[in-house]
């Protein structure tokens, strides 16, 4: 080209933005896929129900984003899109609390918030030590509203750290903890306790490993690395979630902690000062302080009719195993049901069936959704959809069909109807609770 060219104004001009096209082209292709991504994915949640937040969830403000999508990129649950040049919740439902996206935004546009303006959740009141507006009772883990393994088992080490640096004393000869509850929370705390030679019982309703104990088989668990007083470092990130349980055992083994397993706490009374006494399915137990690391799957919700109590009926499927050959019902059509029926079906001449009172499947992981319809295909699981049990027999399950009575073959019966959250007993225990309506 002749150079001259270049001092025409109107040369230089459209050369100029020729050029910027041409560098700007991929950026504005690449933002453009990126977007339709987001689309698609918005779709998809809508499809599966996970565009409605269960509890914690980020929430984008959109005067502060500047579309960098940091954040999108650095979280696990693929939570987050962006539109329009801006970060969006697009899966809320599955986010489980990591925080990454509030984290890595340079411009603090993005927070984590408990439920929404019509959607409240409950959480108890409790100051920066742990403590509750019950002096002397503390909660830690996810019951406090942080989830996460690796948050549960800081939050445990942490309040006894601060308990011991208080070294209130209780009256002589009655113990120093009562530990409720034996996930990642109550572990890190009666490990930390041990190590502090303080003297504590740990009570657990099922066994050691609590939410966790609970999650699919081979689950990769995302976690961080955590600090076990007396023991060293957990360097895991990811991790399946047998070899965590391995590992915990093997810290267990070595530290000697006991734990007094099938032992539900039932009441805590105040009896005075730095005294309290803690009503268990197993006895009554005495102590200056009680923490509750209870997490927040509560009770299994009952259905509440005849035959429930039969000893056929169960609330977790732990074995698969044991029940090939027989003939199974799942009553529930979450992830927890829909696992436990995939896993059933995958037993020599198991026959499964499901009742859902819904017609179709709704906030369920896009896996479990393709799982279960290709089960449902291959006839290895049917669903009885708008179906109600009304009665449970040894051998049958009655249910209420369409608005018409039939009875279904059942030698073991799974009801999966989600969980009652302990919010009675923190109450009857005089622990204050609040409704977050979409706030920190
Ligand atoms: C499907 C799923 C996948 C997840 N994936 C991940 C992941 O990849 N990474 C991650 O970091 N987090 C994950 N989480 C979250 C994580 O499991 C929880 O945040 C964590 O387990 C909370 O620990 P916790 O000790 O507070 O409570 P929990 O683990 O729930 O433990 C509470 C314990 O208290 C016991 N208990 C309850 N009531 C009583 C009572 N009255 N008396 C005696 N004992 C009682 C329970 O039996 C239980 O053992 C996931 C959660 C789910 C449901």
């Amino acid at each position: 080209m002749d150079p001259a060219l270049l001092e025409n104004p109107l040369v230089f001009w459209l050369l100029a933005g020729l050029l910027t096209a041409v560098v700007s082209l991929p950026f504005v292709l690449h933002a453009r896929r990126k977007e339709l991504e987001t689309i698609e994915a918005r779709e998809e949640a809508s499809r599966y129900g996970l565009d409605i937040p269960a509890s914690l969830h980020p929430v984008v403000d959109p005067g502060g984003c500047i579309g960098i999508s940091n954040c999108v990129k650095v979280c696990p649950e693929d939570v987050l899109g962006i539109e329009h040049g801006q970060a969006v919740a697009v899966r809320p439902a599955r986010c489980i609390g990591h925080g990454l996206c509030e984290r890595v935004c340079p411009v603090d546009a993005i927070q984590l918030v408990f439920g929404t303006a019509t959607r409240g959740v409950e959480l108890p009141r409790i100051k920066e030590n742990f403590e509750t507006n019950v002096e002397g009772i503390y909660v830690v883990g996810e019951l406090g509203g942080m989830g996460l393994v690796a948050n549960a088992f800081e939050q445990g080490r942490q309040c006894i750290e601060g308990i011991v640096k208080e070294s209130a004393k209780g009256p002589p000869g009655i113990a120093d903890l009562i530990i409720v509850g034996c996930g990642p929370a109550g572990l890190s705390a009666s490990l930390t306790a041990l190590h502090h030679g303080m003297t504590f019982l740990t009570l657990e309703k099922e066994d050691v490993g609590g939410t966790v104990a609970h999650y699919p088989r081979k689950k990769l668990v995302m976690t961080r690395p955590v600090k076990v007083p007396g023991y060293g470092k957990l360097s895991f990130r990811e991790v399946r979630k047998e070899e965590l349980m391995g590992v915990w055992q093997d810290v267990i083994d070595r530290s000697g902690l006991e734990v007094l397993t099938g032992e539900t706490v039932e009441g805590i009374q105040k009896v005075g000062r730095h005294h309290f006494r803690v009503v268990s399915s197993g006895g009554t137990y005495e102590a200056a302080r009680v923490i509750l690391a209870i997490g927040r799957r509560g009770v299994p919700r009952k259905l509440g009719v005849p035959g429930e109590a039969a000893p056929h009926v169960q609330y977790s499927l732990r074995e698969p195993e044991v029940y090939k050959g027989e003939r199974v019902l799942v009553v529930g059509g979450g992830d927890s049901a829909v696992e436990a029926a995939l896993a059933l079906a995958d037993q020599p001449d198991t026959e499964v069936r499901m009742s859902y009172r819904r017609e179709a499947f709704n906030r369920i992981k896009p896996g479990n959704f393709d799982r279960i319809a290709r089960a449902q295909d291959d006839g290895a699981v049917e669903v009885l959809w708008r179906s109600n049990t009304t009665r449970i027999e040894p051998e049958a399950v009655h249910l209420e069909l369409e608005e018409e009575a039939v009875a279904v073959p059942a030698d073991q019966v799974f009801i999966f109807a989600g969980g009652v959250l302990p919010t009675a007993f923190l109450r009857n225990c005089g622990i204050q609770i609040e409704t977050k309506f979409g706030q920190p």
